[in-house]
């Protein structure tokens, strides 16, 4: 392996810096030379190419976002556009590939990989919705930013009396919704991954109410539905004052928590580590606090579920 090249693709997520830093670091260790690639896929088409150095990666690793900035590449799913990018990548003397990103990135890298290009995955979304790893990039910050708010909402919802139902991101998976609304002391949890009557909500809502309780906080996973919806339900139902907060895309910014730094630079090292060993078409993982590495298309032919323990606790403790 003689130079590495490394991209972020999809949606971005804090701790994506600290990963680019750890392969730009760990390929420098090994001398190495490491190119970085900005805009994604589309940039990688264009040859949008520099090689980084120790330095280029300075001051990073408490940024979140993306130095190496991030696309969405409709010209890269056809064989044409990924045909260039494999040229620009040979043009450059790059012989392996570092993609940071979510599922529809390693689809991507799937591609290159099946024209014999190596490409390691490494998990970095605020989802958590990757089979083959415990946890992604991303996430932990995410569910930091999502409690923060949440204990500030709790705070006037007390005062006034309300329910707030608070809408967090995850079309297709609850890991955001179910760890926040565990972490925030919700009483009512909804994810996509099972089905929750609105009714049963409801249920829950009077109940707290005739006990006493000044508040009701409802996470809503944005796949369930609108937090709207549950709200005007609620309100035209139980007469009982209701309030929505929809927290968009504060989720996904803010400087990574110190858990994705350390597993941003522990996955992303051992993403060049592999590519070093001959390795490809493989995606980087965390799982019981080891590293492991699995076969892309395995990952993604697999199905997100959500932690089934945490699942019923956040039931139990929220009777
Ligand atoms: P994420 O990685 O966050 O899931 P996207 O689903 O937007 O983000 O995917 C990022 C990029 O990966 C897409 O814009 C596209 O360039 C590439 N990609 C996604 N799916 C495929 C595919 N089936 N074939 C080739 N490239 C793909």
């Amino acid at each position: 392996m003689k130079a590495i090249g490394v991209l972020t693709s999809g949606g971005d997520a804090p701790g994506m810096n600290a990963a680019i830093r750890s392969v730009v670091r760990s390929c420098v260790y090994y001398d190495i030379k490491v190119y970085g690639i900005y805009y994604g896929y589309q940039g990688l088409i264009n040859g949008n190419i520099e090689e980084l150095t120790i330095g280029s990666v300075g001051d990073i690793i408490q940024r979140g976002g993306t130095v190496l900035y991030s696309s969405r590449s409709e010209e890269f799913k056809t064989p044409e556009g990924q045909q260039k990018a494999i040229d620009q990548m040979r043009a450059f003397g790059i012989d392996g590939l570092v993609v940071i990103g979510g599922d529809g990135s390693f689809r991507g890298a799937t591609k290159l990989s099946e024209q014999g290009f190596p490409c390691i995955g490494v998990p970095g979304t605020i989802d958590n919705d990757i089979p083959g790893t415990d946890f992604t990039i991303g996430f932990d910050t995410a569910l930091n930013t999502v409690i923060e708010a949440v204990d500030k909402i709790r705070d006037t919802a007390t005062s006034h009396e309300r329910i707030y139902a608070i809408e967090v991101m995850g079309r297709d998976a609850g890991d955001l919704a179910l760890w926040a609304g565990l972490a925030a002391g919700a009483e009512s949890i909804l994810v996509p991954e099972r089905d929750t009557s609105i009714d049963a909500v409801l249920e829950k809502v009077k109940r707290g109410h005739e006990r006493g309780k000044r508040h009701s906080i409802i996470m809503v996973a944005e796949g369930v539905g609108s937090a709207v919806d549950y709200a005007n339900y609620i309100q035209e139902h139980l007469e009982l004052s209701t309030r929505v907060t929809v927290l968009g895309h504060t989720q996904r910014g803010g400087s990574p928590t110190a858990n994705d730094r350390v597993l941003a630079s522990r996955l992303a090292a051992y993403a060049v580590d592999l590519l070093k060993d001959g390795q490809a078409g493989r995606m980087v993982g965390i799982e019981n606090n080891q590293l492991v590495h699995d076969d892309i298309m395995n990952v993604l032919n697999k199905k997100h579920e959500i932690d089934q323990d945490l699942y019923a606790l956040s039931n139990r403790l929220s009777i």
